[in-house]
């Protein structure tokens, strides 16, 4: 099948080597030199637009920043509308707001291409494992003709509803990963200042109820290591966890925890910049406490 990926980023790379792998594939990116990298080490094609990527494709998949990134790629005469054929699938990788994701959703309908928004979870490493979880948006039809190619990265690919559904999904989720981020972060900031090993102290959490992913596997691999990988922006959370909370409020639960999840996000990203990784935050708890999280 010809397929064109665009936005080779941290997670984008690993999902379209995946796709190099099964399809004849064609990729793209704004900082054309990752694409020519990506191309060669992976024997497929690369265009120099976004039009030129698409053109003759039959599955189109994006994994950019935001929603707005992707809006961005539409217009103009090198833009994705221009070379977009009809009857093509349009799938959108990037964790989007369902909002612009309908707006988008609606002018490529006009065209005869169809949508579907398709965030993904598991990291890093769950895409060069190819075990991503995918949460698609959109309808019965549009998902049963994408999960084939959403398969070959995931392992679960979830329909949760009509197009936004799947942001939705995507963005609770991280709004919920970033909550555990800060109080796992503060409580064991705490016990280790007490004077227990920090080693002792996530193992017993982690043997008990207040466990998460971010106990489990976060901390012990990249905190208590001293590691602290760059694999996920701390902006790109900021971002979801704020449209986490704008969605609750469109539902008209209130959502104080999330909400101030996503404003000590804000406050974080302030502080720590554009390139940070998400679990800098843990940094700035432990300095403020004067201790360190260390295995
Ligand atoms: P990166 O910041 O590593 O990459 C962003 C990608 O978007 C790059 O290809 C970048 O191009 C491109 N891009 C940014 N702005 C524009 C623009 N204005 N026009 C065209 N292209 C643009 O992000 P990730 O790969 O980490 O994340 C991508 C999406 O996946 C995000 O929505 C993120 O929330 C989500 N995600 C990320 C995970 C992770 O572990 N990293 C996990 C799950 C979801 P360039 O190379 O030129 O900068």
């Amino acid at each position: 099948m010809r397929i064109a990926f665009l936005g080779l980023g941290a997670i984008g790379t690993p999902m379209a080597v995946h796709i190099a792998k099964a399809h004849d594939l064609t990729v793209w990116n704004r900082t054309g030199s990752k694409a020519e990298a990506f191309a060669v080490a992976h024997a497929c094609s690369v265009a120099t637009s976004p039009r030129a990527a698409v053109a003759g494709a039959e599955v189109v998949i994006t994994c950019l920043s935001t929603s707005a990134e992707v809006e961005g790629l539409l217009d103009g005469p090198e833009g994705l509308l221009a070379g977009l054929g009809k009857g093509a699938l349009f799938l959108d990788c990037t964790s989007g707001d369902p909002g612009t994701t309908r707006k988008i959703g609606a002018r490529l309908a006009s065209i005869g291409v169809e949508f579907a928004d398709a965030p993904v979870s598991g990291g890093t490493n769950g895409a060069e494992a190819g075990t991503l979880t995918v949460m698609v948006g959109g309808s019965d039809a549009i998902f049963q003709r994408a999960r084939p190619v959403l398969e070959c990265f995931g392992r679960r690919v979830e329909h949760m509803g009509p197009l936004g559904a799947g942001d939705a999904m995507k963005a609770v989720n991280n709004a919920l990963l970033a909550v555990n981020l800060f109080a796992v972060g503060e409580g064991l900031t705490a016990l280790v200042k007490s004077g227990i090993s920090a080693q002792k102290a996530v193992e017993v959490l982690n043997a008990s109820s207040g466990r998460s992913f971010v106990s489990e596997y976060l901390v012990p691999e990249r905190v208590l290591t001293r590691l602290f990988p760059v694999t996920f922006r701390l902006a790109l959370l900021d971002k979801d966890a704020r449209i986490g909370a704008e969605f609750l409020e469109g539902q008209g639960v209130a959502g104080p925890v999330l909400h101030l999840a996503s404003a000590l996000l804000a406050q974080a990203r302030a502080e720590l910049g554009e390139e940070a990784d998400y679990l800098a935050p843990i940094q700035l708890i432990e300095q403020e406490a004067g201790v360190e999280l260390r295995g």
